[in-house]
């Protein structure tokens, strides 16, 4: 036999590429352990990110350093509950508005925020997008006062009624919006032909004056994308209309601006996590975010260890009370989140949390109004 054998040239060109294939399966295998250093994996977010057309409008690569504007997120510390204000420019969207009295008491007497008057002092008096991420009080308690107090545009809600009857809140909400000139959006998993054919089947039943029209305008779908100024906001939740938990049918929002992701989750659980898990495999859309506002107030019942693995964020903020009567936050959740490397700010340890990103970093005030509200 005539064996070939390799010149010292050829084995030291194999030896090269025997180390790249190692070195890129080594990069694959610790990529989908979710164990690669932070360096790298902010190279791959960005090329994950840049792959959905429909998901990251902003290019990678781009260099923010010298851009004016900025994008403002507050965490209001409104005790039990959610509301989250972001400000682009003069673009303004209210996530969720407190419990029912956060926006008419005075901080004197209940240790939190008054809602209306924060924003009020913050120059804010017209909201482009309202959005109730779910029907229960702690987050749709104040939304008739703010529909009431403010120019709000377009309000996006779920089609699911609270439990109980006697939710006045909710009354209040419905009210508030037909006597004033915002846009109603729902959310709808049906197709536009399955949505005609209801319509269709609707007005069959009813006299010419109560029929209804279809304005495609008057739905939103997950996938949607929401322009808020220079920010994109893509919609990832609910995924279902009949969850058997209220809670899992919360709206859930992907904040993109230059090049940072805020994930805002509402009181989503386990179960809409996991279908979160699937849309965004299917439609190949990362889960990664810088920062995470932790699902259901920080209980059990939201942050599995796969959702939290995908999303590996480096900042949490857990919007709690002081000895609420939940129990909450669980320590699961928390001790998760920091073992995957996450700083945790919670709202009942340093009140209201001020996060703005500018020249695509991240930077936080915590407590931000506390001497303008001693002040008062
Ligand atoms: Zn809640």
């Amino acid at each position: 036999m005539n064996r070939k054998r390799f010149s010292k040239g050829e084995k030291f060109v194999w030896t090269v590429i025997t180390c790249l294939v190692v070195l890129l399966l080594l990069y694959w295998g610790l990529n989908e352990l979710g164990l690669l250093p932070e360096a790298l994996i902010t190279t791959e977010n960005e090329n994950l990110t840049g792959t959905s057309e429909s998901s990251n409008p902003i290019p990678a690569n781009i260099d923010y350093s010298q851009s004016d504007s900025k994008l403002e997120i507050y965490f209001f510390d409104v005790g039990q509950a959610d509301s989250i204000l972001l400000r682009q420019g003069e673009a303004v969207m209210l996530v969720d508005t407190g419990n029912a009295g956060d926006a008419e008491t005075s901080y004197k007497v209940t240790n939190k925020i008054n809602l209306s008057h924060e924003l009020q002092r913050l120059g804010v008096k017209r909201i482009n997008y309202l959005i109730a991420t779910h029907p229960h009080e702690d987050h749709m308690g104040s939304m008739y006062k703010i529909i009431n107090l403010f120019d709000v545009e377009n309000v996006y809600a779920n089609n699911i009624l609270p439990e109980g009857e006697q939710a006045g809140y909710y009354k209040r909400f419905v009210s508030a919006l037909e006597t004033s000139n915002s846009h109603f959006i729902a959310h709808t998993n049906l197709s536009e032909n399955e949505i005609l054919a209801k319509i269709a089947e609707y007005n069959a039943n009813v006299p010419e004056s109560q029929q209804v029209s279809y304005n495609p305008a008057d739905y939103f779908r997950v996938g949607d994308v929401i322009g808020l100024g220079e920010a994109s906001i893509t919609i990832l939740a609910p995924n279902s209309s009949s969850y058997y938990d209220t809670n899992d049918s919360s709206i859930v929002l992907m904040v993109e601006f230059q090049g940072v992701r805020i994930l805002l989750t509402g009181d989503a659980g386990l179960t809409s996590e996991a279908d979160i898990i699937q849309w965004s495999r299917m439609n190949g859309f990362s889960l990664k975010a810088d920062v995470l506002k932790v699902g259901h107030h920080g209980s059990r019942t939201a942050s599995s260890e796969v959702f939290i693995s995908l999303v590996n964020p480096k900042y949490a903020i857990v919007m709690v009370a002081e000895s609420n009567s939940y129990g909450l936050p669980d320590e699961e959740p928390i001790e998760r989140l920091e073992r995957h490397g996450a700083t945790v700010y919670m709202t009942k340890d340093v009140g209201d949390i001020k996060m703005v990103v500018q020249n695509g970093q991240i930077s936080f005030d915590l407590g931000f109004s506390h001497e303008e509200k001693e002040a008062k």
